[in-house]
Protein backbone atom coordinates (compact mmCIF):
# COMPACT_ATOMS: atom_id res chain seq x y z
CA UNK A 1 0.00 0.00 0.00
CA UNK A 2 1.18 3.91 -0.92
CA UNK A 3 0.75 5.57 2.29
CA UNK A 4 1.86 9.40 3.63
CA UNK A 5 1.27 11.24 6.42
CA UNK A 6 -0.82 14.44 6.70
CA UNK A 7 -2.76 17.12 8.04
CA UNK A 8 -6.36 16.01 6.93
CA UNK A 9 -9.02 18.48 7.11
CA UNK A 10 -12.34 18.62 8.81
CA UNK A 11 -15.41 19.50 7.48
CA UNK A 12 -15.14 23.51 7.83
CA UNK A 13 -11.57 23.62 6.93
CA UNK A 14 -12.54 21.61 3.84
CA UNK A 15 -15.09 24.18 2.90
CA UNK A 16 -13.18 27.21 3.61
CA UNK A 17 -10.36 25.70 1.07
CA UNK A 18 -13.23 24.84 -1.49
CA UNK A 19 -14.42 28.50 -1.13
CA UNK A 20 -10.75 29.93 -1.31
CA UNK A 21 -10.55 27.27 -4.83
CA UNK A 22 -13.71 28.59 -6.57
CA UNK A 23 -11.73 31.77 -8.04
CA UNK A 24 -9.32 29.84 -9.84
CA UNK A 25 -9.54 30.04 -13.62
CA UNK A 26 -8.52 26.80 -14.99
CA UNK A 27 -7.91 26.01 -18.61
CA UNK A 28 -7.00 23.26 -21.00
CA UNK A 29 -5.64 19.93 -19.38
CA UNK A 30 -6.00 21.83 -15.50
CA UNK A 31 -7.70 19.37 -13.09
CA UNK A 32 -9.45 20.95 -9.63
CA UNK A 33 -8.45 18.59 -6.96
CA UNK A 34 -12.08 17.44 -5.50
CA UNK A 35 -12.87 18.66 -2.27
CA UNK A 36 -12.61 15.10 -0.92
CA UNK A 37 -9.03 15.31 -1.35
CA UNK A 38 -7.44 18.20 0.06
CA UNK A 39 -4.98 17.86 2.56
CA UNK A 40 -1.02 18.83 3.52
CA UNK A 41 1.30 16.68 3.23
CA UNK A 42 3.67 16.06 5.90
CA UNK A 43 5.93 13.42 4.74
CA UNK A 44 5.40 10.83 2.04
CA UNK A 45 6.01 7.43 3.04
CA UNK A 46 5.75 5.34 -0.36
CA UNK A 47 4.69 1.72 -1.07
CA UNK A 48 5.22 -0.49 2.25
CA UNK A 49 4.06 -3.95 3.11
CA UNK A 50 0.96 -4.34 5.47
CA UNK A 51 3.20 -6.03 7.76
CA UNK A 52 5.53 -2.52 7.70
CA UNK A 53 1.75 -0.53 9.38
CA UNK A 54 2.68 -1.31 12.70
CA UNK A 55 5.51 0.62 13.00
CA UNK A 56 4.40 3.59 10.98
CA UNK A 57 1.33 3.60 13.87
CA UNK A 58 3.94 3.66 16.27
CA UNK A 59 5.72 6.85 14.58
CA UNK A 60 2.27 8.42 14.39
CA UNK A 61 1.60 7.53 18.08
CA UNK A 62 4.96 8.53 19.56
CA UNK A 63 4.67 12.44 17.94
CA UNK A 64 4.46 15.10 20.73
CA UNK A 65 3.67 18.21 18.66
CA UNK A 66 1.24 20.40 19.59
CA UNK A 67 -1.29 21.91 17.54
CA UNK A 68 -1.43 25.38 15.87
CA UNK A 69 -3.13 27.20 13.17
CA UNK A 70 -1.94 28.04 9.70
CA UNK A 71 -3.08 31.00 7.73
CA UNK A 72 -3.31 30.24 3.98
CA UNK A 73 -2.79 33.75 2.39
CA UNK A 74 -1.01 33.06 -0.77
CA UNK A 75 -2.37 30.89 -4.02
CA UNK A 76 1.05 30.25 -6.50
CA UNK A 77 1.54 28.27 -9.45
CA UNK A 78 4.53 25.87 -9.17
CA UNK A 79 5.72 25.53 -12.58
CA UNK A 80 8.29 21.75 -11.70
CA UNK A 81 5.34 19.91 -10.42
CA UNK A 82 1.89 21.98 -12.42
CA UNK A 83 0.08 22.71 -9.78
CA UNK A 84 -1.77 25.50 -8.31
CA UNK A 85 -1.74 25.41 -3.90
CA UNK A 86 -2.89 27.66 -1.41
CA UNK A 87 0.17 28.06 0.37
CA UNK A 88 1.29 29.43 3.81
CA UNK A 89 3.57 32.54 4.20
CA UNK A 90 4.17 31.77 7.40
CA UNK A 91 4.78 28.30 8.93
CA UNK A 92 3.61 27.68 12.90
CA UNK A 93 6.93 26.35 14.86
CA UNK A 94 4.41 23.07 16.32
CA UNK A 95 3.99 22.57 12.63
CA UNK A 96 7.91 22.69 11.75
CA UNK A 97 8.41 20.50 15.00
CA UNK A 98 5.83 17.47 13.91
CA UNK A 99 7.02 17.99 10.42
CA UNK A 100 11.06 17.73 11.49
CA UNK A 101 10.02 15.34 14.13
CA UNK A 102 8.36 12.98 11.90
CA UNK A 103 11.18 12.63 9.28
CA UNK A 104 13.24 11.97 11.95
CA UNK A 105 11.59 9.04 13.36
CA UNK A 106 11.09 7.85 10.00
CA UNK A 107 14.13 8.02 8.64
CA UNK A 108 16.16 4.57 10.11
CA UNK A 109 13.29 3.07 8.50
CA UNK A 110 12.79 5.02 4.86
CA UNK A 111 16.14 3.25 3.19
CA UNK A 112 13.76 0.06 3.88
CA UNK A 113 10.57 1.57 2.98
CA UNK A 114 11.45 3.64 0.06
CA UNK A 115 14.68 3.91 -0.86
CA UNK A 116 16.66 6.76 -2.76
CA UNK A 117 13.82 8.93 -1.36
CA UNK A 118 14.57 12.28 -0.64
CA UNK A 119 12.71 14.60 1.75
CA UNK A 120 12.17 18.28 0.12
CA UNK A 121 11.72 21.47 2.45
CA UNK A 122 8.42 22.08 3.82
CA UNK A 123 6.67 24.04 1.91
CA UNK A 124 2.89 24.36 4.18
CA UNK A 125 0.27 24.16 1.01
CA UNK A 126 -2.74 22.44 -0.19
CA UNK A 127 -2.62 21.54 -3.66
CA UNK A 128 -5.80 22.91 -5.50
CA UNK A 129 -5.20 21.66 -8.73
CA UNK A 130 -3.11 20.04 -11.11
CA UNK A 131 -1.80 19.51 -14.38
CA UNK A 132 -1.54 23.30 -15.09
CA UNK A 133 0.89 23.82 -17.46
CA UNK A 134 0.52 27.38 -18.07
CA UNK A 135 0.76 30.16 -15.06
CA UNK A 136 -3.15 31.14 -15.14
CA UNK A 137 -3.90 34.52 -13.79
CA UNK A 138 -3.72 34.35 -10.15
CA UNK A 139 -6.38 36.70 -8.37
CA UNK A 140 -5.55 37.60 -5.50
CA UNK A 141 -6.91 34.30 -3.09
CA UNK A 142 -9.21 34.89 0.07
CA UNK A 143 -6.81 34.14 2.90
CA UNK A 144 -8.79 31.37 5.40
CA UNK A 145 -7.22 29.55 8.33
CA UNK A 146 -7.11 25.86 9.62
CA UNK A 147 -7.18 25.03 12.90
CA UNK A 148 -4.89 22.04 13.60
CA UNK A 149 -5.97 19.43 16.18
CA UNK A 150 -4.76 16.18 14.38
CA UNK A 151 -2.81 14.27 11.77
CA UNK A 152 -3.34 11.22 9.86
CA UNK A 153 -1.45 8.49 8.40
CA UNK A 154 -3.11 8.62 4.87
CA UNK A 155 -3.55 5.77 1.95
CA UNK A 156 -3.26 7.11 -1.57
CA UNK A 157 -4.93 4.41 -4.18
CA UNK A 158 -3.28 6.55 -7.78
CA UNK A 159 -4.34 3.58 -10.54
CA UNK A 160 -7.74 5.81 -11.50
CA UNK A 161 -8.38 8.80 -12.93
CA UNK A 162 -8.24 11.08 -9.57
CA UNK A 163 -5.97 9.75 -6.72
CA UNK A 164 -8.32 8.33 -3.91
CA UNK A 165 -7.37 8.76 0.16
CA UNK A 166 -8.31 6.99 2.80
CA UNK A 167 -7.66 8.08 6.60
CA UNK A 168 -5.90 4.98 7.81
CA UNK A 169 -5.31 6.17 11.44
CA UNK A 170 -5.71 9.79 13.25
CA UNK A 171 -3.77 11.15 16.11
CA UNK A 172 -4.41 14.29 18.13
CA UNK A 173 -2.00 16.71 18.63
CA UNK A 174 -1.22 18.53 22.17
CA UNK A 175 -3.22 21.45 23.27
CA UNK A 176 -1.67 24.36 22.01
CA UNK A 177 -3.13 26.61 24.73
CA UNK A 178 -0.67 25.75 27.54
CA UNK A 179 -3.27 25.03 31.16
CA UNK A 180 -2.90 27.85 33.58
CA UNK A 181 -1.12 26.72 36.45
CA UNK A 182 -3.02 25.81 39.61
CA UNK A 183 -2.54 28.65 42.10
CA UNK A 184 -1.51 27.59 45.32
CA UNK A 185 -4.07 28.36 47.73
CA UNK A 186 -3.15 29.32 51.84
CA UNK A 187 -5.95 29.14 54.27
CA UNK A 188 -5.79 31.10 57.43
CA UNK A 189 -7.01 29.30 60.00
P1 LIG B 1 -0.53 11.11 -8.51
O1 LIG B 1 0.91 10.89 -8.13
O2 LIG B 1 -1.10 10.00 -9.32
O3 LIG B 1 -0.78 12.47 -9.07
P2 LIG B 1 -1.17 11.91 -5.82
O4 LIG B 1 0.02 12.78 -5.93
O5 LIG B 1 -2.51 12.47 -5.53
O6 LIG B 1 -1.35 11.06 -7.15
P3 LIG B 1 0.48 10.24 -4.23
O7 LIG B 1 1.50 10.28 -5.32
O8 LIG B 1 0.19 8.95 -3.56
O9 LIG B 1 -0.92 10.78 -4.74
O10 LIG B 1 0.92 11.30 -3.15
C1 LIG B 1 0.25 11.49 -1.94
C2 LIG B 1 0.73 12.80 -1.36
O11 LIG B 1 2.14 12.73 -1.13
C3 LIG B 1 0.50 14.00 -2.30
O12 LIG B 1 0.27 15.14 -1.49
C4 LIG B 1 1.81 14.13 -3.00
O13 LIG B 1 2.05 15.46 -3.40
C5 LIG B 1 2.80 13.71 -1.93
N1 LIG B 1 3.97 13.07 -2.52
C6 LIG B 1 3.98 12.09 -3.43
N2 LIG B 1 5.23 11.74 -3.76
C7 LIG B 1 6.04 12.51 -3.02
C8 LIG B 1 7.44 12.62 -2.90
N3 LIG B 1 8.27 11.87 -3.60
N4 LIG B 1 7.92 13.54 -2.05
C9 LIG B 1 7.10 14.32 -1.33
N5 LIG B 1 5.77 14.27 -1.39
C10 LIG B 1 5.23 13.38 -2.22
MG1 LIG C 1 1.91 12.06 -6.67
Amino acid sequence: MRLFFALWPDAATRARIANAAVTLRLTGEARRVPAENYHLTLAFVGEVATSQLAVLQQIGRAQRATGCTINFDACEHWRETQVVVAAARQIPAALIELWTRLRQDLAPHQAALNPGHQHPSLRAHVTLARKVAQAPVLQAMSPFYWSVQSFSLVRSDTSGAHSVYTVVDTWPLLDKTPKPKKSLQFRCI
